[in-house]
């Protein structure tokens, strides 16, 4: 957590965020401590990212301010957008369901993990020696970009194919192992007894029934052929 004297690798000085200077190495700093919002916008307008609330900064920290160097400047993307719903991570050894994913990008809003492991009760219902079908990447807590498109909000669930004789659920819809009609059957679970509204599934088998291939602005083919992806509707 930077201190302010060294926000984002710089010091700053003034109380009017139009006349603080990147370069300013103000060692005037602790004679001039900058307004929490003139922090905020010098921040916002040059694309940092703030990970300390300018309010939680004790001012005496600013006797600091000589020490800025250079190499704390950390130039990033804008700030994450941020879903504070997105807090529930998806139980490791449920029933019917099993996962290929670490839990940090298994978080999701919780009706998602109800749905979730309501499908893997009836998916375990209906077989109970197996397979079961195993979940990969929704979100990171707090949602926010992820290297997906999608999956920023908590509602996004990646889901194998189910397939005979493979005990993780790899593979692809090419390959010999891969069960249509089981697919078909969790599928259809998912469509209609979840609980929760289905906004689309993304599947490269163009016969799954409620299911469609996706394609971004450019038209180019995003590949599910070794997933499918649901996007979930929360109320
Ligand atoms: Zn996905």
């Amino acid at each position: 957590m930077p201190a302010p004297a060294t926000f984002a690798g710089y010091a700053v000085r003034g109380t009017d965020g139009a006349r603080l200077r990147e370069n300013d190495r103000a060692t005037s700093y602790k004679e001039e401590v900058p307004t929490e919002r003139a922090i905020e916008r010098w921040a916002r307008q040059r694309g940092f990212a703030l990970d300390w609330k300018p309010s939680e900064l004790p001012p005496t920290t600013a006797t600091t301010t000589a020490t800025a160097k250079p190499k704390d400047v950390r130039p990033s993307r804008p700030p994450r957008e941020r879903h504070p719903e997105v807090n529930t991570p998806l139980p490791r050894n449920g029933v019917g369901y099993g996962t290929y994913q670490r839990e940090a990008r298994q978080f999701a809003r919780q009706q998602v993990i109800d749905a979730i492991e309501k499908v893997g009760r009836l998916w375990a219902a209906r077989h109970p020696d197996g397979p079961k079908f195993f979940v990969g990447d929704i979100s990171q807590s707090g949602g926010g970009e992820f290297g997906h498109l999608s999956h920023r909000e908590g509602v996004d669930v990646d889901i194998r194919y189910v397939h005979d004789d493979r005990p993780d659920g790899r593979g692809t819809i090419t390959d010999r192992t891969y069960n249509r009609a089981r697919t078909q059957e969790l599928i259809d679970i998912i469509l209609t007894e979840s609980g929760l509204r289905v906004r689309y599934i993304f599947s490269d088998d163009t016969h799954l029934r409620g299911t469609r291939i996706a394609r971004d602005k450019k038209g180019k083919l995003i590949r599910h052929h070794d997933h499918f992806h649901v996007r979930f509707v929360v109320p």
